[in-house]
């Protein structure tokens, strides 16, 4: 199949530039200039901004947690991620305790068949030891180089120690380990205190882990990993204070990854009042203004290296356990559909930064930590044809019932984006047209290769 995309503005890693763009099969053999060739389909995307395929660094599908499980698995998330122009997903493979990583990964294999996005693992561990540190050549030969740890959640938490030791160990092997930042003590001890008081309602989730919850996780992270000589990477950083503590560490030289979300782009902490605030109950919570100001200009001041949407979806029914107790609602929000979109409108349209930006953070910056550049993230003659042509002019009203997640509520329910991925190319095959999924279960596993540590 030969797609030939014609009066495009096409986004390159430094500059937008008018031209054309050629896919050949599952490679890109153009990009830029004006071309005319024989091919199967022309799309002309006059208007339109042309875009490496976004990759969603952050998503849990068919994930059990307690006693439920979310409500997306990957069939019904990929479709919705690439709806939204999200051709590669990274999902969280998680290695629970007694499990071996490679029973992990095989576990997500399974769950990952049928995806309608391209798919990659990271491996959440929830034990280091002699035996899980002897599996890592065997991650690393199955394209699984990037790792995670929690600093909370008693079935997954490790100790300060237990992690700078992996993220010693990793950076050895160019890998990297990413952490979940708070303080687990303080958050227990306020909890505890609040529902003694009486104090049981969602919004209740947000004050039991203030901003300096994170900012401590943050800064324990930093320590450890400027001991361990090891690059440190945040994933969903929420806080100005826990973005001043990673300002400081690069000062003294450390090399330190940012990932935030959307959530913390246009979301607030008031929302918990609303009568459903049980869907915005997610870790980190929801901040206020101040905090978005801030994440935003460190995006534009390229200090954040990407955005991936945390999507962890529970219906209102589950969501439900909590409302006598929100330490009970089950943890997190959906939003792999809508990530594009938000931060279009909110960050480009919002002048914070141009379309470069967005690129790198939605999808370059990614490619290359992760071990993917530059055969993704990038327009270039020899990329896989994973491509997403942005419409900057379509506005619509964002609604869970529309969005093809399987999950009766969004955090963005009425939230008024002003574009859209009107077209997405998935490995070299149209697979969305006018915001339509028109192909299905097309993902393939992406084998990715050791970290590519731009900010060493
Ligand atoms: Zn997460």
């Amino acid at each position: 199949m030969r797609i030939l995309i014609k009066n495009a503005f096409l986004v390159f890693e430094d500059r937008v530039a008018r031209g054309d763009l050629l896919c050949d099969g599952r490679k890109i053999v153009q990009a830029g200039g004006v071309i005319d060739a024989a091919v199967d389909k022309v799309i002309d995307a006059a208007g339109c901004y042309v875009f490496p395929g976004f990759i969603d660094t952050h998503t849990h599908f068919d994930l059990e947690v307690g006693s439920t499980v979310t409500a997306d698995d990957f069939v019904t998330g990929t479709k919705a991620a690439v709806a939204g122009g999200t051709t590669t997903v990274l999902d969280f493979a998680t290695q629970e305790r007694g499990m071996t990583m490679m029973d992990a990964f095989r576990k997500w294999e399974n769950k990952a068949k049928n995806s309608s996005c391209n798919y990659g693992f990271h491996m959440a561990v929830s034990e280091w030891n002699e035996e899980r540190i002897a599996e890592v050549p065997l991650m690393i030969e199955n394209g699984v180089t990037s790792f995670k740890m929690y600093m909370v959640y008693d079935n997954m938490r490790l100790s300060d120690g237990v992690m700078y030791e992996a993220m010693k160990y990793l950076a050895k092997e160019d890998c990297i380990i990413g952490i979940h930042c708070e303080n687990d003590d303080i958050i227990k001890a306020r909890v505890k205190e609040l529902k003694a008081a009486g104090k049981t309602s969602s919004r209740y989730h947000a004050v039991s882990r203030p901003n300096v919850v994170e900012a401590d996780g943050v800064g324990r992270l930093m320590d450890a990993a400027y001991l361990a000589g090891a690059p440190a990477w945040v994933v969903h950083l929420s806080t100005r204070e826990g973005l001043a503590i990673a300002r400081q560490a690069r000062e003294r030289g450390q090399e330190v990854y940012l990932e935030s979300c959307p959530q913390y782009l246009v979301l607030e902490e008031c929302m918990y009042d609303a009568p459903d605030g049980a869907k915005f109950v997610m870790s980190p919570p929801l901040r206020s203004k101040a905090d978005q100001e801030a994440l935003l200009s460190a995006m534009a001041a390229g200090e954040i290296d990407w955005i991936g949407t945390d999507h962890c979806s529970f219906t209102m029914a589950q969501k439900a356990a909590g409302r006598d107790d929100f330490s009970k609602t089950p943890n997190g929000g959906a939003g792999v559909q809508n990530r594009a979109e938000i931060v279009y409108t909110r960050a480009v349209k919002g002048g914070y930064f141009d379309m470069v930006q967005m690129g790198r953070l939605l999808s370059t910056q990614a490619a290359r930590l992760f071990g993917m550049y530059p055969r993704k993230g990038v327009l270039r003659a020899g990329s896989d044809a994973d491509i997403v042509i942005f419409d900057p002019d379509a506005p619509h009203t964002i609604r869970a019932a529309a969005n093809l997640h399987n999950c009766d509520n969004s955090p963005y329910e009425g939230y008024e984006a002003a574009g859209r991925a009107r077209d997405v190319i998935l490995n070299g095959e149209l697979v969305v047209e006018n915001g339509k999924l028109i192909a299905a279960g097309k993902g393939e596993y992406v084998h990715r290769e050791r970290c590519g540590r731009y900010r060493q």
